[in-house]
């Protein structure tokens, strides 16, 4: 099996067996965000526990592109300190603005290196990115501090 191949066999076993998905009892940030071109749909939660651990809730529908990449989102940032959860969001941010050229760290990213060939497909680029962006709104309203200035809207 191709390296291509094996990334595709990636994404569609988050898409058919998503990981954590499920919304919190007590979200400190929510967001909702669309992806009108796909009609993808993604809201994603999240409230950090007194370890200043991150813990990330979500739920959606649409392609997929987005969904297995909400389900990525939370395998990868789940339990992770604030500052680990935005590393691993930039690296994936950057991966995805790479046209498909990057070299992706798997360690960052885990099973996120498998959007490296959606990269190459502007149309669908917006599709992995949501659950991200979403990501990093809801923790801007949780007064989660986030490394990037803006809301992702
Ligand atoms: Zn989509």
């Amino acid at each position: 099996m191709n390296v291509e191949a094996m990334y595709q066999e990636i994404i569609l076993d988050h898409y058919k067996h998503p990981r954590g998905r499920h919304l919190l009892d007590a979200p400190e940030g929510e967001s909702y965000q669309v992806n009108p071109t796909c009609g993808d749909e993604v809201t994603v939660q999240v409230r950090r526990d007194a370890e200043g651990h991150l813990h990330v809730g979500y739920e959606g529908q649409g392609c997929s592109i987005s969904q297995a990449s909400a389900s990525v989102m939370s395998e990868m940032v789940e339990g992770m300190d604030v500052a680990n959860a935005d590393a691993v969001r930039h690296a994936f941010v950057e991966m995805m603005h790479s046209k498909g050229a990057g070299e992706p760290d798997e360690d960052v990213l885990g099973d996120g290196v498998a959007f490296i060939g959606v990269a190459k497909y502007p149309a669908r680029i917006k599709c992995a990115l949501l659950p991200w962006m979403a990501l990093q709104d809801a923790q801007v309203k949780a007064g989660i501090p986030s490394g990037e200035e803006g809301a992702g809207r």
